[in-house]
């Protein structure tokens, strides 16, 4: 049954028939191999299933992977049955008949992989799993456990108990999106015990990335329309904040006579499944859907994305278009954003009972939908890449703002930011750059900083756009975990030692809009 007299390699050919690993594929499986546990993050349609299914082939116990979504269990145990791989699924809607030839199937060593949702996991604890030989627990989607992630599941903190119980199996945690915060959280949740980590880079250079600000709706369905007669026949996701938005958009499209269907919540689970299946099998163009739409669509060739309101988070809206282009050939994306979007967006966020964060993440996306920097280095900063090139494949890049070398104002802001001990937030940055005599300012000493007054000849405004522009240059991050501190970054330190020149563009006294809940 197991081929374990086989290596890794020729797993990878005999049973997927690829020729070569992608990058960390291997090192990820040598890794489990030696029994340690792992996190690992890659983007989606990187190819983190490889890494737990090959040692699932080449060793003797099976490897249960827990993952959140029925479609997607189901879509990966048929892929695998249809590769000659011995996998099954225990989920709450199989009868209790194939559930038993399952389980039985399991105990006797017949399954390669099984796998099972959480909530279904935890009724086992007693039962089935302590009489099977499991060698590896695999966590799909590991950001569900993470309050800081943006797809919290309860049930998902109950893993908690796996590394009490089971202590020797190694763990693997596998993620499409994690910040810092949200990655450390994982490893702490799930009690992984010195993990090797394996971050592989978030850049889907064949996806061009463009913004249109301020569209009304008549002009965001023309530009639609001739977005979509430039990719004739071309699969593509319209993805919209409500449901009634996706039906709108469908039907309009329709008349156009543009093959839709619509994806949301609200329809039967019937229903969902049938677009899903017409989207895959081409029969229409287009899916019009909300964020329901898309956990685990294995689809190589959709050539476009469009965001038809702009997303609630960074993590959503690079998740959402990396569903283009996952064959990686070139793929459009196209985002649409509005003032009345992130009217309604904060309201969602301030009653989602993590209204700090939730609003934090929210201005993160507005930040990038307004902003004059490559919206590529923005997302790379964003997600703790390095980045030191713009990208010349998003429409910043394709049509530059004027920029002036702003090195000296990147300097005066750090070095203030440094000689606090990197303990101010942007606010209170800019205070010491204008030289206030706020009490504050007066009391932590801070007027005897070196920098202090340094830039008053830029008003309150024109620095927060400065600031803004070279956090999303990853100069410096904001450490929302901690009272939105500043941390200058590696490349900061670089334009401050004078290695490195800051381009900025210029900001007017007027332009930036205030953020209003300031
Ligand atoms: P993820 O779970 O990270 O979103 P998948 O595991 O579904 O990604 O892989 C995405 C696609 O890439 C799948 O079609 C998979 O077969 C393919 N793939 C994975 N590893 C390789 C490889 N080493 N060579 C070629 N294709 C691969
Ligand atoms: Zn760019």
């Amino acid at each position: 049954m197991t081929d374990k007299c086989i290596s890794a390699q020729e797993a990878l050919r005999k049973y997927f028939g690829y020729d070569t690993f992608r990058p960390y594929q291997a090192e990820i499986i040598e890794a489990v191999q030696e029994g340690h546990d792992c996190l690992v993050l890659m983007p989606t349609g990187g190819g983190k299933s490889i890494c737990f299914q090959i040692p699932a082939l080449i060793n003797q116990g099976l490897v249960v992977v827990v993952s959140p979504l029925l479609a997607l269990m189901k879509d990966q145990v048929d892929a695998l049955l249809e590769n000659g791989i011995q996998a099954a699924a225990l989920n709450s809607i199989q009868s209790e008949d194939e559930e038993l030839v399952i389980k039985m199937k399991a105990r006797q060593g017949d399954i390669r992989l099984l796998y099972i949702s959480p909530e279904r996991l935890l009724s086992e604890l007693d039962y089935l799993l302590p009489s099977l030989d499991i060698s590896l627990f695999a966590i799909d989607e590991a950001h569900c456990i993470s309050q800081w992630g943006h797809d919290f599941r309860p049930e998902y903190n109950k893993l908690s108990v796996l590394k009490e119980r089971f202590p020797t199996v190694p763990m693997m945690a596998l993620t499409a999106t994690a910040d810092k915060l949200t990655r450390n959280d994982i490893i702490t949740q799930l009690g992984l015990d010195s993990p090797r980590i394996f971050i592989s880079s978030f850049d889907r250079p064949n996806l061009s990335l463009h913004v249109i600000g301020g569209y009304n709706k008549k002009q965001k369905l023309a530009a639609i329309y001739s977005f979509i007669q430039r990719h004739a026949r071309q699969s593509g996701i319209i993805y919209c904040l409500s449901r009634s938005n996706t039906e709108m958009v469908a039907q309009e499209l329709s008349q156009l006579g543009i093959t839709t269907e619509v994806y949301h919540a609200g329809l039967s689970a019937q229903q969902r499944e049938k677009a899903q299946a017409a989207f895959l099998n081409d029969e229409v163009q287009v899916v019009c859907a909300t964020i329901a739409f898309g956990m685990g669509i294995d689809k190589s060739n959709v050539r476009w994305v469009i965001h038809y309101n702009m997303p609630k988070s960074i993590e959503c809206y690079y998740q959402e278009i990396g569903r283009a282009g996952r064959d990686g050939m070139p793929s459009d994306t196209l985002l649409f954003y509005s003032l009345g979007d992130v009217v309604m967006l904060s309201k969602f966020a301030r009653e989602s009972g993590q209204s700090q964060m939730n609003m934090e993440k929210l201005h993160r996306m507005q930040e990038y939908a307004e902003s004059p920097i490559c919206r590529r280095r923005i997302l790379l900063n964003y997600f703790g890449e390095e980045v030191e090139k713009d990208c010349g494949n998003c429409d910043i890049c394709k049509n530059p703002p004027q920029r002036f070398d702003g090195s000296v104002l990147v300097q005066k802001a750090l070095s203030a930011c440094i000689r606090t001990g990197e303990s101010i937030t942007v606010q209170v940055l800019i205070d010491i750059l204008r030289g206030s005599h706020k009490a504050e300012i007066l009391e932590k000493g801070y007027d005897r900083i070196k920098t202090f007054g340094a830039g008053e000849d830029l008003s309150f405004r024109q620095w927060q756009g400065y600031l803004l522009q070279m956090m999303q240059l990853g100069y410096f991050e904001l450490l929302y975990n901690e009272g939105n501190r500043i941390k200058v970054t590696p490349s900061g330190w670089k334009v401050l030692r004078g290695e490195q020149i800051a381009m900025l563009t210029f900001v007017s006294n007027e332009l930036i809009t205030e953020r209003k809940d300031k």
